[in-house]
């Protein structure tokens, strides 16, 4: 599930409106630093020191995998001098030059990439120095992986069910057995067969839960999604979803 956090930045009158029916590409960059900014401070700057009408960029992705609205699609974005007009830009936040892009984080470019493609005519998906003198993205950045990529979505339960009605649905036959419902169910598959076996058999299996730190490893990797999604499904599995984003964020740092 794609989770776009919604900002309110403010844009000057600097700024060009486009017919969203022009968007034919997008463009993809890195901040070029390793140091952590959110999608504020890029904006700040853009508008303070450079002059822009606001972020260059239309959506900023984090390291850990939250995507946040830069500039709406409706403005000509500021980020590929002489291809602005019909593209999209997407900014991943560090330096790949220097960097490897995490798991959690090349996953949410790749469905943000998907979702675009699926809503605007998307003819092409480039990496800034395909288009202009520049090293950005980095010569880390995963570009054809993202270009090319099709996402594998292991976890298509609706995490805003508790386990109980998930096991109800287990039941009912809905999530297929073995390894079908393995991949189904995703993170939650201990948890969720636990309680079909009580249900079933009658006997309470407790599952064994995991540290903090691991859960923290884990979504890094990509397991829990982002945004709301994350939010969810921690809680849904029981873990303190402050406390995790908490360590992620220093692991990232
Ligand atoms: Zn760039």
């Amino acid at each position: 599930m794609l989770n776009i956090i919604e900002t309110n930045l403010q844009f000057n009158g600097n700024k060009t409106i486009r017919d969203l029916s022009t968007i034919k590409r997008i463009i993809l960059h890195h901040s070029g630093v390793s140091v952590l900014q959110t999608v504020e401070t890029i904006h700040n700057y853009h508008k303070n020191s450079r002059g822009y009408a606001g972020i260059g960029y239309h959506f900023y992705v984090r390291k850990d995998g939250n995507i946040y609205r830069g500039r709406p699609l409706e403005y000509v974005g500021a980020h590929a001098y002489n291809h602005n007009a019909d593209s999209i830009g997407i900014c991943a936040e560090g330096d790949f030059n220097l960097e490897t892009m995490s798991d959690v984080q090349k996953n949410a470019i790749m469905e943000l990439v998907e979702y675009l493609r699926g809503v605007y005519n998307i003819s092409s998906v480039q990496g800034h120095k395909e288009v202009c003198a520049t090293s950005c993205p980095g010569a880390n950045f995963p570009l054809s992986e993202i270009v090319n990529g099709t996402i594998t979505k292991n976890e298509t339960v609706q995490t805003t069910k508790s386990i109980d009605e998930i096991a109800q649905e287990v039941i009912n036959g809905k999530y297929g057995v073995g390894e079908a419902r393995k991949q189904s169910l995703g993170s939650l598959y201990n948890e969720v067969q636990a309680k079909v076996n009580e249900i079933l058999l009658g006997k309470k299996t407790t599952v064994a839960k995991k540290s903090n730190e691991e859960i923290a490893n884990e979504v890094i990797a990509g397991k829990w999604g982002n945004g709301q999604d994350r939010k969810a499904k921690l809680a849904t599995a029981g873990y303190d979803y402050n406390a995790i984003q908490k360590i992620v964020n220093q692991k990232l740092r």
